[in-house]
C-alpha cells in the first residue's frame, strides 16, 4: 500500500498513514449517512499506531445498534468528517477515503449496510452487498 496522506477542507487537520488497510468499505448505515451527509461512508480500516494526525480534531460519541461506542472525529473549523472508531474494534480507525489524495488506492471490498442504503444508490455488482455488517 502506497502512503497515504490527506486533509480536511481548512487544513487545520491533516493525517499521514502507512500500513495495511485490512477493512475498505462502503457503508450505507443511516449513522454514517447523517455523519458525512452523503449517500454512503467510504471507509478505510487501519492500526490506529499506522495513522499520524497533525491537528486535533473535535469529537462526537454516539451508541451503534450493536452497542458499541462510536466515535466520529470531525475538524471544528470546518466541519469535514475525517476518522471513525468503532469500540468493538479495539486499536482501529477509519480514514475516510474522500479525504484522501491518493484516493485511487480506495478499493472497496464490500457494501455494507446495504439494507439501508438510499433509494437512488446503485451498488457495484462486482463486490458482495451485505444487509448488515458482516461477522
Ligand atoms: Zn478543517
Ligand atoms: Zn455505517
Amino acid at each position: 500500500m502506497t502512503k497515504l496522506t490527506g486533509q480536511c477542507l481548512c487544513g487545520d487537520i491533516s493525517f499521514e498513514a502507512d500500513g495495511d488497510v485490512p477493512v475498505m468499505a462502503n457503508c450505507h448505515c443511516t449513522d454514517c449517512r447523517h455523519a458525512t451527509g452523503t449517500a454512503f461512508a467510504t471507509l478505510m480500516f487501519m492500526k490506529q499506531d499506522d495513522v499520524k494526525i497533525t491537528g486535533t480534531p473535535k469529537t462526537f460519541q454516539h451508541m451503534s445498534d450493536a452497542g458499541s461506542t462510536m466515535t466520529k472525529h470531525f475538524c471544528s473549523n470546518c466541519g469535514t468528517p475525517m476518522f471513525a472508531q468503532n469500540s468493538a474494534r479495539a486499536g482501529m480507525i477509519a480514514l475516510r477515503a474522500g479525504n484522501i489524495n491518493e484516493h485511487q488506492e480506495f478499493t472497496p471490498k464490500a457494501n455494507v449496510y446495504a439494507s439501508s442504503k438510499m433509494t437512488a444508490t446503485i451498488l457495484d455488482d462486482g463486490i458482495p452487498a451485505f444487509e448488515k455488517m458482516p461477522g
